[in-house]
């Protein structure tokens, strides 16, 4: 069994570290999978334009370059830490209206990629040529932070056409999606390292692309809470209640299993 996490930012977009120091972040920490997966923005809108004009997004001239890097660097997690490097974006839609935007990951192929395309057309375009879409953070990650539920709103309509919608993203599990029957994923949302303590996903599969993204498919998957123990977050210890009442387990070690909780 490894821990994956799908859902790391660089500083292609909004992230702090390079690809490299991602994969050699990771890589140390002993994680089997990962997939770094930059902010692509739909440039039809007004806020995904002025995205490109903060350089806060991958664009259609450094999006050539970003897989380009990740291709080489896909080798050299490989050879230096048996780490499979997934190649990834996160295709986003933001609106002023919560209910308008959406966030959505496309792992495994990226040469299709159109930001300004809806979820249900990208996903008939990519998912033949192998690649999976995930609904990123579909309902409330009780953060301070852009809200985006319109996958959510949508999620009958569009549940044949996502392999996954993300349980978690960083420290809080979203029972709504973890009740709902829909496949499941857990994601960091990495951005900086003080995003690390997180809920991650666990897969017992062969270490390659191929197999890693049929885990998911099949939820061949379970979730664990990883803390990253360098960085203090005092909420943790201090304010317990306000995660939830699964909180109660944290302080017993590095990663606690969801079944252990739900128990
Ligand atoms: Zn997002
Ligand atoms: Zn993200």
């Amino acid at each position: 069994m490894y821990l994956a996490d799908f859902h790391l930012h660089s500083n292609f977009s909004d992230g702090k570290l390079s690809i490299p120091a991602l994969v050699d972040y990771y890589g140390k920490r002993g994680f089997g999978a990962i997939a770094i997966t930059d902010h692509f923005c739909e440039q039809t809108s007004l806020i995904g334009r002025a995205s490109t004009y903060l350089g806060v997004t991958l664009t259609t001239a450094t999006f050539p370059i970003y897989r380009e890097l990740l291709k080489s660097e896909q080798e050299r997690a490989w050879d230096q830490y048996g780490m499979c490097l997934i190649p990834g974006v996160e295709i986003t839609k933001n609106s002023i209206l919560n209910h308008r935007s959406a966030h959505f990951l496309v792992l495994g192929n990226l040469e299709n990629i159109d930001p300004n395309l809806d979820i249900s057309e990208l996903s008939d375009r990519v998912r033949p040529e192998g690649a999976l879409v995930i609904a990123a953070h579909p309902v409330s990650t009780q953060k301070i932070e852009k809200q985006t539920f319109h996958l959510w709103d949508r999620r009958e309509e569009l549940a044949p056409k996502v392999d996954a919608w993300e349980v978690a993203s960083g420290p809080y599990l979203f029972d709504e999606v973890r009740y709902s029957g829909l496949p499941m994923i857990a994601n960091s949302d990495f951005h900086s390292e003080k995003n690390m303590t997180s809920w991650k996903t666990l897969l017992s599969c062969e270490k390659k692309q191929e197999a890693v993204l049929q885990a998911i498919k099949k939820q061949q998957l379970d979730f664990q809470f990883y803390r990253e123990e360098t960085v203090r977050e005092p909420s943790y210890s201090t304010l317990p209640w306000i995660m939830g009442p699964q909180l109660g387990h944290y302080g017993m070690g590095n990663v606690d299993s969801l079944q252990a909780i739900s128990k």
